[in-house]
């Protein structure tokens, strides 16, 4: 069956993986021990250090206890749920007032635009919190692409390494799976798609190939109507 959706991975296929790792972590680990200390009063940030004391088995840290707590969190990559919670409050107020833009490559934008013009439906799965994608595309160097986007999914859906998670997405969608184009830089997430029966398209932005699935360096030479 014809393509009818785009469902792309974010990191290291639509944007940069330095611009996470080297703008998005150390911005968030700059920015929450002030934000945490100016926002620790109000009721969804005090519900996250409560999480965090629960976490940390800590219930009487105080603000700056749960502040160290975090930072060692950021530091040992620990995908805490109120740490996830945290930074996308820090990243959100980061992109309105302007201090961070979502990175996206020109190719990425362009091909994007494209698509949706041409009447494809857009989705994105990314291990970053939903929040956190719709902030990259929303506040993008590009501008607002949020309105190329017709749905958001992370890791609730599922391990992007899984069968099951593509599966999943493709009944949230509800087209057959063979109808969606997946694009990813990973061939694990890759390979688990296509077992759901999606179509893939890899990226490998520094060339090479990722093994078993058309690979290509840019969304310049995707043609989904060709997939
Ligand atoms: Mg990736």
């Amino acid at each position: 069956m014809p393509i009818k959706a785009i469902l792309t991975d974010i990191e290291g296929t639509t944007s940069a993986v330095s611009f996470v790792f080297d703008v998005l972590f150390p911005y968030a680990a700059k920015h929450l021990p002030d934000f945490v200390r100016q926002h620790a009063a109000h009721a969804d940030v005090a519900e996250q250090l409560d999480a965090v004391r629960r976490d940390s088995n800590e219930p009487n840290a105080d603000v700056e206890r749960v502040i160290e707590i975090v930072l060692g969190w950021i530091a040992e990559d620990r995908k805490a749920t109120p740490l996830k919670a945290l930074q996308g409050m820090v990243w959100e107020q980061g992109y309105q007032a302007g201090e961070l833009k979502g990175h996206v490559y020109p190719d990425a934008v362009e091909a994007l635009k494209r698509w949706y013009q041409d009447g494809f439906k857009l989705f994105v799965y990314s291990s970053g919190s939903i929040q956190a994608q719709k902030l990259i595309f929303g506040c993008s160097e590009a501008g607002d692409l949020s309105p190329l986007f017709s749905g958001y999914f992370d890791t609730t859906s599922g391990p992007k390494r899984e069968a099951k998670s593509y599966e999943r997405i493709t009944q949230a969608i509800d087209l057959d799976a063979s109808q969606i184009l997946f694009l990813s830089d990973i061939v694990e997430e890759l390979d688990a798609a296509r077992t759901a029966g999606m179509a893939t398209c890899g990226l490998a932005r520094e060339g090479g190939e990722l093994a078993g699935h058309v690979t290509v360096d840019s969304f310049a030479r995707i043609d989904p109507s060709t997939l």
